[in-house]
């Protein structure tokens, strides 16, 4: 079995996921870089280096999925830390504006193929990789899973009419870091009773590709709260939701 803690991250060969990555190894992490695309995963581990090992993995193939899973189990035999983090903002490759996506993602508009797409990465995705991890986080003390989620989910902001990012509410990404929120806080209760806890973080407007690089913070502000939870060695909350900065989101 690996000495280290071992955490995976998926989408971590790039953004947030990738900065996470680096921070964790760092910390004296073994970090698995999940990556959909071998070549970007590689690449992406070798910028962390640290012994960082790159692990196929493509949150919306189930194949793939299991293929990662075996890698894990066989080559490391334990789990400490699951981060996911993969998430799409469109079905769409075009670079969009938030705005852009808030209009194109419409209830009235959004073809219900689009909401699948974004829906299979953001929500099932997980869903996935969760079940798939499980039994070697059961079989590791102290594991935990963080689920990286987004205000832009967050119902209870979303019904203020004040808020001023209640425009960008859209069916198809905010819509998926709802349903995510929603699955956080069912996975915490399944897991309650065995200490695996299970938390949602908010990372803030980032600069990464999925904004197109338009937001306000950097991609260390972005990783801070995930690593924090990563590396908090006094008991662990479980079913929360928070922000580096500004504490508790509201679900
Ligand atoms: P990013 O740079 O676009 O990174 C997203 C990562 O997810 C990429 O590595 C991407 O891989 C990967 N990915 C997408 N589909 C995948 C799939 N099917 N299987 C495996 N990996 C997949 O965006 P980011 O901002 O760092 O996003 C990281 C997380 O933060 C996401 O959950 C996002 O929703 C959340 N978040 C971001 C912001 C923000 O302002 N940036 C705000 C709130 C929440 P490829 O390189 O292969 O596409």
């Amino acid at each position: 079995m690996q000495a280290k803690s071992v955490a995976l991250i998926t989408g971590a060969n790039q953004g947030i996921g990738l900065q996470i990555a680096k921070e964790l190894a760092a910390a004296g992490f073994k970090v698995l870089i999940g990556s959909r695309n071998p070549e970007r995963g590689e690449a992406a581990a070798r910028e962390v280096g640290f012994d960082a090992v790159m692990i196929q993995l493509d949150v919306t193939d189930q194949v793939s999925i299991t293929n990662a899973a075996s890698r894990v189990r066989q080559e490391f035999g334990r789990l400490d830390v699951l981060i996911q983090n993969a998430a799409i903002a469109s079905a769409s490759d075009h670079a969009q504006t938030s705005e852009e996506l808030a209009q194109a993602g419409r209830p009235s508009v959004i073809s219900p193929g689009d909401i699948r797409a974004i829906w299979d990465t953001n929500v099932f995705g997980v869903l996935a990789v969760y079940q798939a991890m499980l039994p070697i986080l059961r079989d590791t003390p102290n594991s935990r899973i963080i689920n990286i989620s987004s205000g832009a989910g967050s119902l209870t902001l979303n019904s203020n009419r004040d808020f001023p990012l209640r425009p960008l509410f859209d069916a198809g990404y905010a819509a998926s870091k709802a349903a995510l929120n929603a699955l956080t806080v069912a996975m915490a209760i399944e897991l309650e009773a065995e200490g695996i806890s299970v938390n949602a973080v908010s990372p803030g407007y980032t600069k990464t590709q999925l904004t197109g690089f338009a937001g306000t913070d950097s991609v260390e502000e972005g990783a801070a709260e995930a690593v924090r939870i990563a590396l908090q060695t006094e008991t662990m909350p479980s079913g929360t939701f928070t922000h580096a900065t500004l504490g508790v989101v509201p679900w």
